[in-house]
């Protein structure tokens, strides 16, 4: 690899440590590259974030990460437009709430630990392929890298230098912290809300942490036309956040996946010439729920299992990459489409159904566990539904 005058030169460059940058560091650290992480603010910094990990995590994180769970659900409260609510609890944790900073840092210091070299407070201001490697700018210094990944998020300006053909489809959320104190957590202690009614098409949610709930909401189909006024009737209509101010909420884009995200279908866009996107940077987002921190860490993983079989053997490709994404995620979000389509296009129904459809939202509790799929789940709902379909229809039509 060629050498420019003070340039440091790695194995491999992260730029951003959210949980993708930071768990693709700690892989290829702990394998004996030599990993540069830049990071443009100081941990634990605060993300805007519902914090919720779907119970599957435990799966892919080592168990040390319970260290920072603040609350863990077993069931969720569905309301429509603050209105009729129904709570599906069950025996098993089906999700886990985390406060991002700590959660974040958390990652990081692992990352450190196994000798990741952490810059912070340092943006990266530019980065450009090179004939044997990517040359990455920040105020401080140049550095040279053999390969570069790109977990700087929502906003990433590694794909915007390095991938121009990528098109984003980023949705407008807003989120407000709301410290309660030692008081009983509202709905109720292990369990989240999820409001399916109180954006045009999308949900608020109230997720419980420690001693503060995080509430929001988000549009996951077209953009919200006013999402303050959306955020403010959501705390209207949700009586029991009576008791507490609400904060002034903050917003931050959700960059969902789409089926067009990449540069053309035959290529996800993942991988550029030395430079990988994970995370939010890739647009790795579940397009039903919002979900992404469990695709950030899964990604963040699957970029550095390539990374480390190319160094292994030169045959192999960073395109392993791609085609592990599109094989365990894309497939998956391409059935949260369809999910996402049915629910917010007939969300009042969907409210309705669920008292009479309970064993299909456990059964999509078993997907947050991990032990069914979207592909499996789908199967099934739809087997369910369609023996009851005639009724369904009639329900439909004098809903309209
Ligand atoms: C309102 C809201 C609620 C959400 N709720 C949930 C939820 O409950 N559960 C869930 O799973 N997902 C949720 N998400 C999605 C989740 O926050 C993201 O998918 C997740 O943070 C992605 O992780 P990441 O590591 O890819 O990116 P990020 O967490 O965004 O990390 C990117 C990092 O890169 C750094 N960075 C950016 N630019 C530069 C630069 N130029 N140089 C150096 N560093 C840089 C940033 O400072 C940051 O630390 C929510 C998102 C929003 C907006």
């Amino acid at each position: 690899m060629s050498t420019l005058p003070d340039v440091k030169a790695y194995d491999a460059v992260v730029v951003g440590m959210g949980p993708a940058g930071a768990t693709a560091a700690y892989q290829l650290s702990r394998a004996g590259l030599s990993v540069l992480a830049i990071e443009k603010e100081t941990h634990p910094r605060y993300k805007v974030c519902g914090g919720g990990l779907s119970a599957r995590i435990d799966r892919i994180l080592e168990d040390d990460y319970k260290s920072v769970v603040e609350h863990t659900i077993y069931g969720i409260q569905f309301s429509y437009r603050g209105a009729d609510p129904l709570s599906l609890d069950c025996s098993s944790p089906i999700a886990y709430m985390v406060m991002r900073d700590r959660f974040d840092h958390f990652l990081v210091e692992k990352a450190r630990q196994v000798g990741t070299e952490v810059h912070e407070d340092e943006p990266v201001t530019s980065c450009r392929q090179l004939p044997d490697g990517i040359e990455v700018t920040t105020d401080r210094g140049r550095y040279l890298a053999k390969v570069l990944i790109g977990a700087d998020g929502a906003n990433s300006l590694v794909a915007q230098q390095l991938f121009p053909g990528r098109r984003s489809r980023r949705m407008a959320t807003l989120e407000s912290e709301i410290p309660i104190g030692p008081a009983p957590h509202y709905p109720g202690t292990g369990r989240a809300l999820i409001d399916i009614g109180a954006t045009p098409a999308g949900y608020a949610w109230i997720f419980p942490k420690q001693e503060r709930l995080s509430i929001g909401v988000g549009d996951l189909r077209g953009g919200l036309a006013s999402p303050k006024k959306i955020f403010d009737q959501f705390v209207r209509d949700e009586k029991g956040l009576a008791p507490w101010k609400v904060p002034q909420p903050v917003g931050h884009p959700l960059p969902l996946f789409s089926e067009h995200s990449g540069a053309n279908r035959e290529s996800v866009g993942l991988v550029s010439g030395r430079a990988l996107l994970v995370g939010d940077a890739g647009h790795l987002v579940d397009p039903l729920f919002g979900e992404g921190i469990y695709y950030a860490v899964r990604s963040g993983q699957l970029a550095a299992e390539s990374i480390l079989s190319q160094v292994k053997d030169e045959r192999r490709s960073l395109a392993d990459y791609e085609e592990a994404v599109r094989r365990e995620i894309y497939e998956e979000f391409r059935v949260a489409v369809r999910m996402a389509s049915i629910v917010y296009s007939y969300p009042r129904l969907c409210h309705r159904l669920l008292p009479r459809y309970q064993n299909i939202v456990m059964l999509y509790y078993d997907v947050l566990r991990g032990r069914e799929t979207y592909q499996t789940f789908y199967a099934r709902a739809k087997y369910v539904i369609k023996s009851s379909l005639k009724e369904l229809l009639l329900e439909a039509v004098a809903l309209r």
